[in-house]
């Protein structure tokens, strides 16, 4: 038997389209022409649990390189198929498939959009390496006999006898000069790895079997050990840090959704605008993230999706608008929010312990999905100074904002102290522990987005940092600093606020004094500097938006504590001065030593650069000759 037809098409050059859709990916069509041989042993396992036949060959899928023949062969047990079905399936079905993906590449425009996975190519994908394709297939039905098609890529093809006995396919190319790499063996145990990894059939490689056929995301979880999961996260993700959690994933209904996802240690490194969950189409590997399913706030989270549902052969930027997705989208969130809920209910002590890790992301989640905040909002917890049993007993000096709030109703209602970095704010952090007053830390990048969220969802709080303002409760409203004093004819604030002025001339600089309360007068700070909250945010939002640093507010507030010993000896030094008339060295010193005092206040707020701290070793240096000139 021998005959020759054509394949009734429409366009005739849709391979010239195909090649230069998938150029870069040429590899796929290893896959896809591996896709279809376990398809076909699967189809022949159904019939078979059927009873339509007894035929039951080892499923098994064997690839073959002949160097001397230039030709790659996938060889599969599965169903095979009979003259007329190749007729149907080859030339008809396959065919049009391709010219589906043709027209669709086309006519999407720009001709660079990324299709996802390319799904829907299939067999003619193989044109994209060889330049004549041969099927050897021998189908399962009774009485049917081995068939062989040949087709050079042209719109003709011939169909004749085949030699094969078994029942199975064989699919072979023979490769393009430009697409002998894919005689080596490396290249091909490569892509078989790559995308055909969990498909659950063993596919050999001159008899050795290269993939690992079972993917753990298929198994119940119930039955899988932790020490599985972490296996498995180390085989998709070798030499990294083990994971802290993991959400496996298993839903048939409303849509078909597997996988496993496992939250890793934040490190520096980890580029959170680059996902690394995998995605795969029934074991299928098809693309190595999944940023276009999954919400962009869960971007951090690694593993494996494998799902049916997610439309792959449309462009990615279709792909986001896709009410389906955006329902596996919420659902992946929610399951997300269900795991971080029942950690935090059910070991708390694991759940603080991670919470450096995933605290990022919960944040960034809670501001980007509304549904996601409702979940999580109860188990957003912030570091805190209070010396309050339960709290250091329960939650490890944790604290949420509810509770937060509920405890220092008394003292501040609606109102939220903060720091934004407990170690250069220690000293405001300290006036605060002091008179009581229970400090949140705020430290991560996004916090200052998140405060401006926090205050928006909880419409009457207000937070500020520890250096925005003084509170109340930290000021001696008791001491006499009102009074004049008849030998200056001023008062001691007036005094103290002229002093410094002038010797730090800075006109944009406000200067304040204060009596701060504190146990110890003197190692109280002298003077600390106040960022108005509303004007630092506004400077930080500027320097944001022009991708610049934040630069040091020049308005800032000098507070000068007028309770230390030190004001008493400044103003000495100043009436001393201003009865001997004139420039004086003691004028000088109290020069000096306002500076230095301006010096360190600053220090707590901010590091220097170069040339301000060679200015401040310059000072201190002349004011410690001064100080012992006299000696
Ligand atoms: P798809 O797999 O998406 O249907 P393909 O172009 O890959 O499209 O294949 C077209 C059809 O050819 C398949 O649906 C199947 O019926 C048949 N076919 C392809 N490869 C094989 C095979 N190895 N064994 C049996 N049938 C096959």
């Amino acid at each position: 038997m021998q005959e020759q037809g054509t394949i009734s098409i429409h366009t005739e050059n849709i391979f010239p389209i195909i090649k230069k859709a998938l150029y870069s990916e040429r590899d796929i069509f290893l896959r896809e022409l591996i896709s279809n041989a376990v398809d076909a042993i699967s189809k022949l396992k159904m019939v078979s649990y059927a009873g339509e036949t007894n035929h039951a060959a080892e499923p098994e899928i064997t690839v073959t390189i002949d160097k001397e023949k230039k030709t790659l062969a996938i060889a599969d047990t599965g169903i095979g198929m009979t003259a007329d079905e190749v007729k149907k399936y080859i030339n008809q079905v396959a065919f049009s498939s391709a010219q589906e993906f043709a027209t669709k590449y086309a006519s999407s425009g720009t001709g660079d959009q990324q299709i996802i996975g390319n799904f829907g190519l299939g067999f003619y994908s193989s044109f994209m390496v060889a330049s004549n394709v041969e099927i050897d297939t021998f189908s399962y039905k009774e009485g049917s006999e081995a068939v062989h098609w040949s087709c050079d890529g042209s719109t003709t093809f011939t169909i004749d006898d085949s030699d094969r006995n078994t029942v199975g396919t064989t699919i072979t190319l023979t490769l393009q000069e430009d697409a002998e790499e894919y005689l080596e063996e490396a290249a091909i145990k490569r892509m078989i790895r790559n995308y055909c990894d969990f498909m659950p059939v063993p596919i050999k490689l001159n008899d050795e079997v290269i993939n690992k056929q079972t993917a753990l995301w298929d198994k119940s979880p119930k039955s899988v050990t932790k020490d599985e999961y972490l296996e498995f996260y180390r085989y998709l993700y070798p030499y990294q840090d083990d994971p802290l959690f993991w959400i496996h994933l298993n839903t048939d209904y409303p849509f078909v959704i597997k996988g496993i996802l496992y939250f890793p240690k934040m490190k520096a490194d980890i580029d959170p605008n680059r996902g690394q969950i995998k995605l795969f189409c029934n074991h299928v590997f098809v693309s190595d993230n999944c940023d276009d399913v999954i919400p962009k706030f869960l971007m951090p989270l690694r593993g494996a999706i494998d799902s049916t549902d997610i439309p792959l052969n449309v462009s990615r930027s279709f792909l986001q608008g896709d009410p389906k997705v955006r329902k596996i989208q919420e659902f992946i969130a929610k399951k997300v929010g269900d795991r971080l809920t029942s950690l935090y209910s059910e070991s708390r002590e694991e759940f603080l312990k991670c919470w450096q890790d995933i605290s990022i992301f919960m944040k960034f989640g809670s501001m980007n999905s509304d549904k996601f905040y409702q979940q999580v909002k109860e188990i957003l917890v912030y570091s805190t100074t209070s010396e309050d049993e339960a709290v250091k007993s329960e939650s490890g000096n944790y604290t949420t904002l509810q509770a937060y709030l509920e405890r220092n109703k008394e003292k501040h209602e609606n109102q939220v102290f903060y720091t934004s970095d407990p170690i250069a704010q220690g000293t405001y952090v300290e006036l605060h522990k002091n008179q009581g007053l229970e400090v949140l830390t705020f430290d991560a990048f996004i916090d200052s987005h998140f405060i401006n969220f926090l205050e928006r969802e909880f419409n009457d709080i207000k937070f500020a940092r520890v250096d925005a303002e003084i509170d109340d409760r930290l000021v001696d409203k008791e001491s006499n600093t009102e009074i004049v004093d008849p030998k200056t004819n001023k008062t001691k604030s007036d005094h103290l606020q002229d002093i410094f002025r002038e010797a730090l001339h800075k006109p944009k600089l406000v200067i304040r004094t204060e009596a701060i309360k504190s146990e110890d007068a003197a190692s109280a700070p002298p003077a600390i500097i106040l960022l108005p909250e509303s004007a630092r945010r506004m400077q930080e939002m500027m320097a944001l938006m022009q991708q610049g640093t934040v630069s040091f507010p020049e308005d800032h507030v000098l507070l000068v504590n007028t309770a230390h010993p030190l004001m008493e000896k400044l103003i000495e030094l100043d009436s001393s001065q201003i009865l001997v008339g004139g420039k004086s060295e003691s004028g000088d010193l109290a020069n000096l030593i306002c500076t230095h005092v301006y010096d360190l206040a600053l220090m707590a707020q901010k590091s220097f650069d170069a040339d301000s701290m060679k200015g401040f070793l310059q000072r201190s240096n002349q004011l410690l000759t001064k100080l012992t000139s006299k000696i």
